[in-house]
């Protein structure tokens, strides 16, 4: 028997691309009030690219976002995370889905309030069975990769915007997913806090993470491989920047 090669590197080296996106459709209302959100939307992002998704208010951004968060389903199309078929999950195998491969980082942080960032971090590990002493110790090592390890134990009220932004990054990255899905991150954050993001994303870039990041500003687009712009549900640019394996514009390795 002979075992393609293409079948053997799928699964075990992550040659297949995380995002699959192919006539995706999602619209809303019925009949004469129909809203076409997203108007056939391909789309295909390889291991280790960053991309900056830009596109004024109303283009479809938000849509995008929840289709490729596994948060909604399209109307009609296609998508593939990281080769699964999100269209034959049950809402059950979705969540699944979205907390094993999915790191998500939200404008609004989103952490729970009066919970240290360790317990915070620690939360999506909760649902995947990662036993009590491994979940402190991976949530630890996040937290110091974000430059936060000294205060693990403050809750989201003693830190700062850009602080509380570093530790909802650190709950993204715990899980090893293989995508960070960013809507506005620093879309509440004063100029200093958005550099500190910024960079940091930089350094998860050159890690070879994969960085999918919605944004409205210029200076947080400069800095992703790849930007894509959406106008009325359709992709209208989709520009290269840097290779997927080089650093993002800006970083010397
Ligand atoms: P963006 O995030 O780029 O501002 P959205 O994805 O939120 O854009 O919206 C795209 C289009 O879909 C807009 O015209 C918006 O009014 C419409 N839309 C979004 N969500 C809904 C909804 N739940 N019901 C009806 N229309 C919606
Ligand atoms: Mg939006």
């Amino acid at each position: 028997m002979t075992v393609t090669a293409a079948a053997g590197a799928d699964s075990r080296t992550g040659t297949r691309p995380v995002i699959e996106v192919r006539s995706l459709r999602k619209t809303y209302g019925l009949e004469d009030t129909t809203v076409h959100a997203l108007d056939g939307v391909d789309l295909v992002v390889e291991r280790g690219d960053y991309v900056a998704i830009m596109g004024a208010s109303g283009s479809g951004k938000s849509t995008l976002m929840n289709i490729i968060g596994c948060l909604d389903v399209p109307s009609a199309g296609q998508y593939l995370l990281d080769g699964v078929d999100t269209r034959r999950l049950d809402e059950r195998r979705q969540a699944l889905v979205r907390n094993r491969k999915i790191g998500f980082i939200f404008q609004s942080f989103n952490l729970i309030a009066r919970t240290t960032a360790q317990a915070n971090v620690e939360l999506p590990m909760a649902y995947s069975g990662v036993k009590a002493a491994e979940r402190r110790e991976r949530a630890q090592a996040a937290l110091e990769r974000v430059g936060l390890g000294e205060r693990r134990g403050h809750i989201p009220s003693q830190l700062s915007g850009g602080q509380q932004q570093r530790v909802a990054v650190a709950r993204a990255i715990v899980t090893n997913p293989v995508l960070l899905l960013a809507d506005e991150p620093t879309g509440a954050l004063d100029s200093r806090s958005t550099a500190d993001i910024l960079d940091l994303f930089d350094e998860l870039s050159l890690a070879g993470r994969t960085l999918c990041v919605i944004t409205h500003e210029d200076e947080v687009a400069a800095r992703a491989k790849r930007v894509i712009r959406l106008r009325d549900g359709r992709v209208v640019m989709d520009e290269r920047v840097t290779a997927i394996d080089g650093p993002p514009p800006g970083v010397s390795r």
